[in-house]
């Protein structure tokens, strides 16, 4: 038997499909971000990234820095074990508070990563709900969809963040029968935004539990960084609120915070809690300083708030064709997956920019894109520098520019 013909065949799909993806080799360098070094095939060259999901820099902030630091050398880095085995480590239960203050709620679990808070946390709520049917909107991220389908029961897609429709699916299913919604808050490829408060007053009217991600929302939005629920006011009726420590906290785990109840039903029955070691105490004690920092600075969230609508702005202006966004993300369309991944390839090369071409299966067909995630640390001569950058590349593909600014004619 020819094993080896089976994954050759099958990078080679990727290949013809244009789907192959190829990972840039970068270090970034604490205290100056969003600055890096690109390890090239010629060499090390300087490079500035415009696409990190550390949204804020705290990934090299000196209170998460030196909190890391500062309990490694304290209490070691590993945790030891699952929690069953090792017992739950300090940092780890003042981590679990920070997040429960932080959504308002009365406990929260730690996972090993959002990913897996999202797929082992779905599928444990909705199976230990007899009979249940969930309702996912039509563009959940992967590890939903994975939990969803894990849960085993009943699924009912509803068109993205279209509430008739979700309304419609609410009102064919028997009052008596437990439903849950599951959703974002907050849609990273497009940028826009959930209406969560039409959702709550949905599952209310319905009797539906819902569960939202907002893992491109806390540390972000609300005054506290709570999220968009903190943000709208709605927190408090969303039964289960679902996060990252690894996007605006800088740092790595998920986690779910929800009612004591929820929380130690999920601690019990979820294996993909119950059967993997835990977080170590520095990356825990990071992501509490970083929760804590952006508890109380709002200096990050304007300033991101405003470096993303200055891009938005000097792009838009400049012709090129920026996607209406509401939020911190700022894609640019391309359409096509070869030129998508070309232009990607230029501005790392000759421009020493790095953006990564956003291709299917991540985006439909058709709708390929470069994701501008700009951070605080993004200023204007480098946003400046984006644009030249970006016009040069458009011109070089043939890419059709929006029509011309008055400065420019
Ligand atoms: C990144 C992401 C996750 C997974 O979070 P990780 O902590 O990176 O595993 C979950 N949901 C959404 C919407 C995401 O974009």
């Amino acid at each position: 038997m020819d094993y080896s013909s089976f994954f050759h065949n099958a990078l080679n799909r990727l290949h013809d499909e244009r789907r192959y993806r190829v990972f840039a080799d970068l270090e970034r360098i604490a205290g100056r971000f969003p600055h890096a070094l690109w390890h090239s095939p010629q060499g090390r060259r300087d490079v500035v990234i415009w696409c990190s999901n550390d949204y804020l820099g705290m990934g090299q902030h000196p209170k998460v820095v030196g909190a890391m630091v500062e309990t490694a050398t304290r209490v070691g880095t590993g945790a030891g074990g699952t929690r069953n085995i090792a017992g739950t480590h300090h940092p780890l239960v003042q981590l679990e508070a920070e997040l429960a203050d932080l959504h308002g709620k009365e406990a929260a679990l730690l996972f090993t990563s959002g990913y897996v808070s999202n797929q082992t946390g779905i599928a444990t709520i909705a199976k230990l709900i007899p009979n249940c049917v969930i309702l996912s909107d039509a563009l959940n991220h992967n590890s939903m969809i994975e939990g969803v389908r894990q849960a085993g029961c009943e699924r009912i897609i509803f068109r993205h963040s279209d509430m008739a429709h979700l309304e419609e699916l609410l009102r064919a299913i028997p009052a008596d029968r437990p439903k849950l919604i599951a959703c974002e808050s907050l849609y990273s490829m497009d940028g826009d935004i959930a209406p969560l408060a039409k959702i709550c007053d949905l599952a209310e009217r319905y009797g539906a539990m819902t569960y939202v991600d907002e893992v491109h929302a806390v540390g972000m939005y609300g005054p506290r960084g709570g999220g968009v629920a903190e943000r709208d006011g709605v927190m408090h009726r969303i039964d289960v609120l679902e996060g990252t420590l690894a996007k605006a906290f800088g740092c790595l785990g998920g986690y779910i915070a929800a009612s004591a109840e929820i929380i130690d039903a999920v601690r019990s029955y979820a294996p993909g809690f119950i059967f993997t070691t835990a977080l170590p105490p520095p990356i825990c004690s990071a992501a509490t300083a970083a929760i804590r920092h952006l508890k109380t600075s709002n200096w990050e969230r304007e300033r991101h708030q405003d470096r993303a609508a200055r891009v938005k702005a000097i792009l838009t202006s400049a012709g090129l064709p920026v996607m209406s966004s509401e939020t911190h993300i700022v894609p640019l369309f391309v359409g096509d997956p070869e030129k998508c991944k070309r232009a990607s390839d230029l501005l790392l090369e000759q421009h020493g920019i790095y953006i990564q071409p956003i291709n299917y299966p991540t985006v439909a067909k058709g709708t390929e894109r470069l994701r501008i995630t700009p951070s605080p640390y993004h200023d204007d001569g480098l946003i400046d520098g984006l644009a030249e950058a970006l016009l040069q590349v458009w011109e070089q593909l043939g890419l059709p520019l929006k029509r011309k600014s008055l400065a420019a004619e």
